[in-house]
């Protein structure tokens, strides 16, 4: 072997590296992220909208040892519960051993991921074919959601009160639904519109049914047909619809991606992809020094809007009354607190290398990516975190041998976007974002990297531990 030059050892040692982790991890260590995203998958699976994500998420800390949270309890260390937010966000602490007014350790994620929603007056009939209108959620491609297999999946809250549970379209003898597309021989001015303007949001409608209910008198028998068949299934009339929340999804599985099986190819990856590490990362932690808080929150892909959002007050209500319950001062508590932001990055694309500053960009298979400032033409609408904040995690990644890379929502004036820290910032806390690098995302088949989501889970474990 040749010596190395004197420019290559000083290159080492002053150059930043940012390496493919399968160059650097063991078998062992690769073993252990592929284990870890089997069980990613099946929540993936099991979790397609908030409301399943939280179902989920308290049936998995019931198991590991959390209770329901109750503000008149006073909580030691080593106590595990969890806040459930109108069955649509959650949070979950384990109390430390210092103080609460030393800080909390926080984790944010968001449980809600782009879809299409139904209409409150949903369902009607032309040319002899049902459909169901919706209202996409959040920032789609709409063309993505035209000729895939669609499932639907939410609540309908009868009069009563009652809750009827709708999940169709998973299982192998369900039928799905879609929205159409045009044929590409009379698509000649579809083809010649821009992208934004080739298929329109009143034009996803959901096909539902096509056979007539058997009546000479009766109109509109084909959505007489369709409304009798779910009242015969789920009891409910067309009123119903009004009280419910139905979200239309895409009705495929999980799956690995590529002959290596490295990559996870799925929907509503932004943000579950961080929300299962987050969550698996404070089942794992056992009396830490700093109480630790996992909050998985609704609404981020909306603005963070409504009491179920982040811009809500229900964190903070959370957290002063565990600092009320332990007589800790809560504006010192806050001041203190420290939060990741777990939230995607967008990921290197090799097929439109344009968007992106090759510096500054994170890669597939890098590590999680630690995101300084998101925001929009000059950082509007960041929190952009302290230096200081950032050498405390580089530390805390570094000597845990978490992988990690730098990145940024894409390259100046190019577009780019915002998450949840800038609401957590407005807490006093300080706040930096972090997460696994996606392609395609935010549409129905969303790709990440199993070596990411491992390190990601292992920087939050290591935050935690600290
Ligand atoms: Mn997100
Ligand atoms: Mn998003």
């Amino acid at each position: 072997m040749s010596e190395k030059s004197k420019g290559e050892l000083l290159k080492e040692k002053l150059f930043l590296k940012s390496e493919n982790c399968f160059n650097v991890l063991g078998q062992d260590e690769s073993a252990k992220a592929f284990l870890f995203c089997d069980n990613y998958k099946t929540f993936l699976d099991s979790a397609k909208t908030e409301r399943e994500a939280v179902a989920f998420v308290i049936n998995e800390a019931i198991n590991n040892g959390f209770a329901q949270f109750d503000s008149s309890k006073i909580y030691k260390t080593g106590d595990k519960v969890y806040y459930n937010n109108r069955n649509k966000a959650l949070i979950l602490a384990v109390i430390g051993v210092d103080k609460l007014e030393n800080g909390f350790s926080i984790v944010a994620s968001h449980i809600d991921a782009p879809r299409l929603d139904l209409k409150p007056r949903p369902v009607y009939e032309e040319g002899e074919l049902a459909f169901l209108k919706t209202h996409y959620y959040g920032g789609i491609k709409k063309y993505q959601w035209t000729a895939v297999p669609l499932a639907i999946h939410g609540v309908i809250i009868k009069k009563d009160g009652n809750t009827v549970t709708v999940n169709i379209g998973e299982k192998e003898n369900e039928p799905v639904f879609c929205v159409t597309d045009l044929l590409p021989h009379l698509a000649k001015d579809q083809m010649s519109k821009t992208m934004e303007n080739g298929i329109l949001g009143e034009a996803l409608n959901v096909l539902i049914g096509s056979i007539p209910f058997k009546d000479d008198k009766s109109s509109e028998n084909v959505k007489l047909n369709i409304l009798n068949l779910l009242f015969e299934k789920y009891g409910i009339i067309e009123q119903d619809f009004i009280s419910a929340e139905l979200e239309v999804v895409p009705a495929f599985k999980a799956k690995d991606v590529g002959f290596d099986k490295s990559m996870i190819g799925g929907y509503g990856q932004d943000d579950r992809v961080c929300v299962f590490p987050a969550y698996s990362a404070i089942f794992d932690v056992n009396k830490p020094n700093k109480t630790t808080v996992v909050v998985l929150t609704d609404k981020e892909e909306i603005g963070s809007s409504g009491n179920t959002g982040l811009m809500a007050s229900y964190l903070k209500n959370f957290l002063k009354s565990l600092c009320n319950s332990q007589k800790q001062d809560f504006i010192k508590t806050l001041n203190n607190s420290k939060c990741l932001s777990a939230d995607v990055s967008a990921g290197f694309d090799p097929n439109y290398p344009d968007v992106n500053e090759k510096n500054n960009t994170a890669y597939l298979n890098h590590g999680t990516v630690l995101t300084k400032y998101t925001g929009v033409k000059g950082k509007a609408s960041t929190s952009d975190a302290t230096a200081e904040l950032i050498a405390y995690f580089r530390k805390i990644f570094d000597d845990n041998a978490v992988i990690w890379q730098t990145g940024e929502l894409g390259k100046v004036d190019q577009g780019g976007g915002g998450t949840v820290a800038q609401y957590i910032a407005h807490l006093d806390i300080d706040v930096v974002d972090l997460g696994v690098p996606v392609l395609s995302m935010h549409s129905p088949f969303e790709i990440t990297c199993k070596s990411d989501i491992y390190m990601t889970y292992k920087a939050i474990l290591a935050f935690f531990n600290n």
